[in-house]
């Protein structure tokens, strides 16, 4: 019936918890896949190119911005995160729903230039919250810390830009609600148009 798949947008503060949700999202949906994103930041220990991002420098990056390969980028904390256009144009094609784990700026755009998009937005219980995990992951300096906890602020601010919220307290619940949410977005029907000539004409 619904041929396309749908692309979400899932934004939320730096240590929010968005891996965590995203990773236990596509373990269980195997129809859901999360974009590969391009940045120039430098790879965490751990972080695999091609797998976690594609990690390339300034030059390679404006390269695809000049030649249109980008469907968004932004720049945040002193580097470009972007999401190459091709995959995802693919993915959507073959009936797979796309995940976009992206910050605010890129939501915009997403947004104007896909309506259909679904945009959710993960909040920490608290500030507080957020500064406790953000800390306990130990993959930031003092000082990236701190300018990335003021960034989640001025995101959080904007949480409202979005369709939908999930609170990040339980990971189980978080997953839950964004499930929830991507189930009734499929059964939306302006998404489903066929629908009812399909029931109809079905002997
Ligand atoms: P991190 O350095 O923690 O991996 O990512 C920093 C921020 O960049 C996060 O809010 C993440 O969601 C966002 N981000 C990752 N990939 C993209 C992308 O392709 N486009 C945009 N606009 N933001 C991204």
């Amino acid at each position: 019936m619904n041929k396309t798949g749908i692309l979400i947008v899932l934004s939320g503060p730096s240590g929010c918890g968005k891996d965590t949700v995203l990773s236990q999202l596509i373990d269980s949906n195997e129809d859901i896949k999360v974009s590969i994103s391009m940045t120039t930041r430098a790879p965490r220990a751990g972080e695999i190119d091609g797998v976690d991002y594609y990690f390339v420098t300034r030059e390679y990056f404006e390269k695809k911005i000049a030649d249109g390969s980008m469907l968004e980028y932004a720049e945040y904390n002193g580097n470009y995160y972007g999401t190459p256009k091709a995959p995802v144009d693919e993915m959507l094609r073959n009936g797979i729903s796309v995940v976009l784990e992206i910050e605010v700026q890129g939501a915009e755009k997403i947004r104007k230039l896909y309506p259909d998009a679904v945009s959710v937005f993960l909040l920490p219980p608290s500030l507080n919250a957020l500064e406790y995990r953000l800390r306990t992951r130990g993959t930031e300096d003092e000082e990236t810390l701190a300018h990335r906890l003021y960034i989640g602020e001025q995101e959080i601010k904007r949480a409202g830009e979005f369709d939908y919220y999930v609170i990040n307290d339980k990971i189980r619940d978080a997953l839950d609600d964004f499930e929830t949410i991507i189930r009734a977005e499929k059964l939306r029907m302006s998404r489903n148009k066929n629908v009812i000539s399909e029931v109809i004409n079905n002997v």
